[in-house]
């Protein structure tokens, strides 16, 4: 028997809206091992809250299936409704009930004469002990949200689904709270599919990153394959906001906008019509004639990072602090012959060697 906490095949879902605009999650398909976390990565409107509304049971599949723990809780004939399915929920919003102070919220979902071992060891684990007669209105965000999980897990939930869980929080609390949340899931040997907008926070804390677009799911893979092989142009520049440019190949040669680089050797080409570099690929030197302009400067502790605008394309390049270049200034840019790109489709490496004439 397969160790999956969760298993999708197949699974398409249409919203029935106006004919004209409909929305669809395509053909999705995704497994998730037990104790394992899901970062679920993507663009506003690309199906994350969605996905989630299938897996817990509010919405029902037009094609496929999902399976929880090797049962079938949803298919386009059959759909187990949500409080059977024994999976947990935590949203942005807490959604705690207002009027039960936290131990009756966390023990809300338990059954009458239920053991309430495993609530009183999540409110020890999560630090929650001393606040047992507070009502949520008398917490903090951070607290509200562990509360939020602790509720989530006290049945002896096997899944549990975060929606945006951290957003509301500040900073030093999201990543105390976002770290610990790995651990806790494993301690409870509970998976999770965390819906975030931060690509940062999924590849930090999860085990693998779904990257979704348009109804459909791009890549699901470990965050180290994530940042060294991403499988299409849109995984790298949303997930890792890498720059792109098109590209054309003729006689060995690649015709970028910047300029020309040098055909890899022993590499068959075939039909790549773009390149994917970090903002550590190329260097910019200021020039009152140059073609580029920098539209922005952000200080990111240790270096800068500037936003260029070279013709149509806009891109992102590293610049030492030492540097003063600034938002007007005009430049040219080259590409940095010690790094390398990446070409799409295929995912061909390419050395940036710029030709010059
Ligand atoms: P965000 O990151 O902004 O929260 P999301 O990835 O979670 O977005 P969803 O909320 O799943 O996206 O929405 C996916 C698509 O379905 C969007 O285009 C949205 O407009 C549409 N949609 C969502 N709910 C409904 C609904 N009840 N009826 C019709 N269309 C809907």
């Amino acid at each position: 028997m397969d160790n999956f906490s969760l298993k999708i095949e197949n699974l398409t879902f249409e919203y029935k809206t106006t004919f004209k605009d409909k929305w669809s999650l395509n053909n999705l398909n995704l497994a998730i091992q037990n104790g394992e976390l899901i970062g679920l990565l993507g663009p506003s409107g690309c199906g994350k809250t969605t996905l989630l509304r299938l897996i817990a049971g509010f919405e029902q599949p037009s094609k496929g299936r999902i399976l929880i723990n090797n049962h079938i809780v949803a298919t386009p004939d059959f759909l187990c409704p949500p409080e059977r399915r024994g999976v947990g929920m935590v949203f942005q919003d807490y959604a705690l009930f207002p009027h039960l102070n936290s131990w009756r919220n966390v023990c809300f979902g338990l059954r009458r004469g239920q053991d309430k071992s495993r609530a009183e060891w999540l409110f020890d684990l999560l630090g929650l002990s001393d606040l047992r007669n507070r009502y949520p209105h008398e917490l903090s965000g951070g607290q509200k949200q562990r509360l939020a999980l602790a509720r989530a897990l006290a049945p002896g939930t096997s899944l549990v689904v975060l929606d945006e869980p951290f957003s509301n929080l500040d900073v030093g609390v999201r990543l105390k709270l976002r770290s610990e949340l790995s651990a806790v899931l494993k301690t409870c040997s509970a998976s999770g599919i965390l819906v975030t907008h931060d690509p940062d926070e999924a590849l930090a804390i999860c085990d693998r990153v779904a990257v979704m677009c348009d109804g459909q799911l791009h890549q699901c893979t470990s965050p180290n394959d994530l940042v060294h092989k991403p499988s299409s142009s849109f995984v790298a520049r949303f997930v890792l906001q890498r720059n792109v440019l098109p590209i054309s190949l003729s006689e060995g040669i690649i015709w970028t906008p910047l300029g020309k680089l040098k055909y890899p050797t022993n590499q068959r080409i075939i039909n790549a019509n773009e390149i994917i570099f970090d903002d550590q690929s190329l260097r910019i030197e200021k020039n009152t004639k140059g073609r580029a302009i920098v539209e922005g400067c952000e200080f990111q502790s240790n270096h800068w990072l500037l936003r260029v605008k070279f013709g149509i394309y806009k891109l992102r390049i590293y610049m030492s602090l030492g540097k003063s270049i600034r938002p007007g200034d005009r430049c040219n840019i080259f590409f940095d012959s010690n790094k390398t790109g990446i070409l799409f489709p295929g995912a061909i490496k390419c050395p940036l060697n710029e030709l010059i004439e």
